[in-house]
């Protein structure tokens, strides 16, 4: 597939396999650009950004949902596309794709309520006999750059709010994953004027860079790796910044949890998607004297998950994205192994799968908990009181989201005040997200939010307009 810059597809001299991780076969090849190339679509993209100011809101609402029909009749395409390069089960690619289409809706929803407010500066100091009033305006261009994991519907939580509120976008999506989403912006492409979405693929450590550091790119919205998103927010300069980065998350649960919503909380918390989810629980962090019971009955439905051809509707564990993925999840937990943590199940790695695994007697210090590990690993830490829970909980540079299992009210409390996170759940893991929610982690998992209203407040400038009356 080609990039799109300017309405024209563009194919580079260079270009890179795309690589079907379940079977090792080339699905496609995309350009490699330089960096003229990423220069030519900020060009384009600063071209284009008239064209969408003077479009009324009622035309960008009415185009957004324009797509959103289309996106839903070639969903399974899609869906069958996103499975082949990322190797998650069908299902769960079907997920995806509602998902998608569901953020997509909820920014053409947006488009039409992009408001100011009026402001009493008679309340000021000297502002007797003014009115006035504030506009949100668009920033120009906005370039996304994104993960792997989820590449179609974190491209979009970007793009269509980008676009809900007039901003020119330039896309720069994962170089293992790049397909779906270069497709969706094909899509776009047939509603809106050249220009206004464009793709560019290549290195992110040198196109994204160039992005990153351009003066004429007027935001950066990035979904990622503290790794990366600690670079980008050294590098962009005087630009409006959003870092959607890792996670690490905790799923607590005490004495009084009902054991078995818990253990279902951790086969879709901790195995969806392979483990490859910011918001996985990625440590479970339990009171010793349910822990035993716990641990037998999540072993048991663990091994209940169909491990296989990721296209196949029964398949629930697909593969991770490289076997240079899975091959560094397998030495994460042989060393915490050689650390004295046991493995209860799993730790079989097969290629790019590596089998649902469950890990008991984890301590804080070990590097499996400590950094966050992207595959389907349940760690179980043991712990003796709600006090000690919350302080193991809080132990780490990230705080996406977290879960807490516990039937008292008083307990439930306490722990939502004192996670650090962006957001707590009471009886659900943290790997549940609604897409109109606001979305963002506290610490070093990131700056600014999510879920297309806060997009759109992220993606526009604040003007005054004051009138002086008197
Ligand atoms: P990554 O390595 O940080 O890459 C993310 C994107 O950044 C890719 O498009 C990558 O391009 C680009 N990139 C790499 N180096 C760059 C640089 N120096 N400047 C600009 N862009 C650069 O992350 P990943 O491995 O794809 O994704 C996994 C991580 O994302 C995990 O930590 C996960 O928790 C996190 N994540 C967070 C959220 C959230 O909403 N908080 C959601 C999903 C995932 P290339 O592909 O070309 O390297």
């Amino acid at each position: 597939m080609d990039m799109l810059i300017g309405g024209k597809h563009i194919a580079g001299d260079d270009r890179e396999d795309v690589i079907n991780p379940y079977d090792g076969e080339v699905i496609d090849s995309v350009p490699i650009a330089h960096l003229q190339t990423a220069q030519l679509a900020i060009d384009e993209a600063n071209k284009s950004k008239e064209s969408l100011v003077e479009m009324s809101a009622f035309k960008v609402s009415n185009k957004l949902f324009n797509v959103v029909d289309k996106l839903r009749q070639h969903k399974q395409e899609f869906a069958e596309l996103l499975t082949l390069e990322v190797g998650k089960p069908i299902n769960e690619s079907l997920v995806e794709l509602d998902r998608s289409i569901e953020t997509l809706k909820l920014a053409a929803e947006e488009a039409k309520r992009i408001y100011g407010e009026s402001v009493p500066l008679d309340a000021g100091l000297n502002g007797k006999g003014f009115f006035a009033f504030t506009q949100r305006l668009p920033l120009g261009v906005v370039a996304a750059i994104t993960p792997f994991n989820y590449p179609l519907n974190l491209t979009i939580h970007k793009i269509a709010p980008a676009i809900a509120c007039k901003n020119s976008v330039i896309v720069k999506p994962p170089t293992e994953a790049p397909l779906t989403v270069m497709k969706f912006c094909e899509l776009l492409n047939e509603e809106f004027p050249d220009g206004v979405v464009n793709t560019v693929t290549g290195y992110g450590s040198e196109v994204g860079d160039y992005l990153v550091c351009s003066p004429d790119v007027d935001k950066i919205s990035f979904t990622g790796s503290v790794t990366t998103g600690m670079m980008i927010s050294q590098k962009a300069g005087m630009k409006k910044v959003t870092l959607e980065l890792g996670g690490n998350d905790p799923m607590v649960v005490l004495k009084d949890a009902n054991i078995d919503d818990a253990v279902r909380g951790v086969i879709n918390g901790a195995f969806l998607n392979a483990g490859q989810v910011c918001m996985g629980v990625k440590r479970i962090i339990i009171e010793n004297e349910i822990a035993d019971e716990f641990a037998e009955k999540l072993v048991g439905e663990t091994e209940k998950l169909v491990m296989g051809n990721p296209l196949d509707s029964k398949t629930t564990l697909g593969t991770l994205i490289s076997e240079k993925a899975a091959k560094q999840v397998e030495e994460t937990v042989n060393n915490a192994v050689k650390d004295g943590a046991e493995i209860l199940t799993g730790g079989i790695r097969d290629g790019a799968f590596y089998s649902a695994t469950v890990i008991d007697n984890v301590r804080e210090d070990m590097d499996l908990v400590v950094n966050e590990t992207f595959g389907p690993v349940a760690p179980i830490m043991r712990v003796s009181s709600v006090e000690e829970a919350i302080n193991v909980a809080n132990n780490t540079e990230y705080g996406l989201q977290a879960g807490v299992f516990t039937k008292s009210y008083y307990d439930a409390m306490k722990c939502a005040q004192e996670i650090e996170a962006g957001t707590v759940f009471i009886n659900k893991q943290s790997t549940f997200r609604t897409d109109n929610m606001p979305f963002g982690g506290f610490k070093n998992s990131g700056v600014g939010k999510e879920g297309i209203k806060y997009a759109v407040d992220e993606m526009t400038k604040t003007k005054l307009i004051g009138l002086n009356l008197r």
